[in-house]
């Protein structure tokens, strides 16, 4: 049984290699760029005005004061989306935010600093040129690079893309995944249970997991039979970039995962991690393509996607892993463990305005209830070598974050 960093390293060296793809901008956010991207022209394209006021010549009025103001006509209004206008020496130009600088003009004067009776405009001062003037270029010139490949789509970057004029972008691909959701004892939640049955958690948990990530997998289910297990992971690896397993990968009698794999020459890279919960994780590599052997149970199930193959998925896809959120707090409580396995804590914080937030453990602890993690806000990570802690200790925990953005 390997730690859980020796875990974490081995996936990292066994990544494979992803695909490049292109996507609309619109729908880009939360892709990372696969490539370089350049200003392909200046930015801003062409001077412009940055407030509603009156374009002029700034020496034309460089001699304005309180007590001699200077009277220009004003010959003309400027709207964004018009082409420039001319002016004339000794003239301004009503103009409003955004539109073209008039040729002639070098600055802007605020409305807000003139007396303007329609015809002509009133000015009490001097103003410098260039001022209130979004110059072309000032941003970025051409040929600029903007962003480096590997950034990551956020809401800004989208705009930006759309600003210089892209409308389509090279990004990593997200990785194709299955989900293979294995046990005979699974009903849909809508089915009749007959005694011994339960509802799948699996399929809807881990399938949400997925869809936060902008992953939408293709789901597949599997009777708890060897060659039925067999045939569906042959498939789903011919068709998918990871494949992702719930149940039916421990040492249980009707336990034919690993098997299959062996049988699919998967090359398993380990089986067993000194967790808790989640010990029965499986990970290994065929070629370009990733497996995952998440435990049955659906808190093990979904910690193991969360703790290890969300940040492979995210990898492959060129995002950075979302740094999840770390935050001190006091705890509420003794904990007792045994020493030998990484704990993941499902807890509650408390948080009462200006003092440091407690933390409650929740009372299932156990990997088979859900409800313990589904009414928890965050976790608390307790090394292999503790044997506990006591109330009061300053503890920091992660607050779970899905999505990538
Ligand atoms: P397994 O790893 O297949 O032996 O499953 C371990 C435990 O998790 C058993 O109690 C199963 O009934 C339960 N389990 C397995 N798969 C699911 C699932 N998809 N939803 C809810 N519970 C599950
Ligand atoms: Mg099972």
């Amino acid at each position: 049984m390997i730690s859980y960093e020796e875990a974490q390293a081995c996936i990292h060296r066994n990544l494979p290699s992803t695909r490049v793809i292109q996507r609309r901008v619109a729908e880009a956010a939360g892709f990372a760029l696969a490539r370089d991207v350049e200003a392909q022209d200046a930015l801003p394209l062409f001077a412009s005005s940055a407030m509603d006021g009156y374009a002029l010549r700034s020496r034309d009025v460089r001699r304005a004061n309180e007590t001699r103001p200077v009277v220009l006509p004003v010959s003309g209004v400027a709207q964004p989306g018009d082409t420039a206008l001319r002016l004339s020496p000794r003239s301004a130009v009503r103009i409003l935010t955004g539109a073209m600088l008039p040729t002639g003009a070098d600055a802007v004067i605020m409305q807000e600093h003139v007396q303007c009776n329609g015809a002509t405009l009133q000015c009490a001062g001097p103003v410098a040129a260039g001022e209130n003037v979004r110059a072309r270029g000032e941003e970025y010139r051409e040929g600029d690079r903007v962003f480096a490949r590997g950034t990551l789509i956020t809401p800004a970057v989208a705009g930006m893309l759309a600003t210089l004029g892209y409308s389509r972008v090279h990004v990593r691909a997200r990785p194709r995944v299955a989900l293979v959701v294995t046990g005979n004892e699974l009903r849909m939640p809508e089915d009749r249970l007959r005694p011994g049955q339960i509802r799948d958690a699996n399929s809807v948990s881990l399938q949400s997991a997925l869809r936060c990530m902008g992953i939408e997998p293709t789901m597949l289910r599997a009777q708890d039979d060897a060659e039925e297990v067999y045939a569906l992971l042959r498939t789903a690896l011919r068709r998918h970039d990871c494949v992702i397993t719930s149940g039916g990968i421990s040492v249980g009698d009707h336990d034919y995962v690993r098997g299959a794999f062996a049988r699919l020459r998967v090359q398993e890279h380990f089986w067993r991690v000194a967790i808790k919960p989640g010990k029965p994780v499986y990970f290994g590599t065929r070629g370009q393509r990733m497996v995952f052997g998440l435990p049955g149970n659906p808190v093990s199930a979904l910690l193991a996607l969360y703790l290890f193959v969300r940040p492979a998925l995210a990898r492959c896809a060129g995002v950075p892993v979302p740094p999840s959120w770390l935050q001190s707090a006091r705890l509420e409580g003794d904990i007792r463990k045994r020493a030998g396995r990484e704990e993941f804590l499902r807890v509650r914080l408390e948080s009462d305005a200006g003092e440091l937030p407690r933390v409650h453990p929740m009372r299932g602890q156990g990997s088979h209830m859900l409800g313990g993690l589904a009414t928890a806000d965050a976790l608390l990570q307790l090394p292999a070598g503790s044997e506990g802690m006591a109330h009061g200790s300053i503890v920091e925990v992660e607050r779970m974050q899905w999505s990538l953005l």
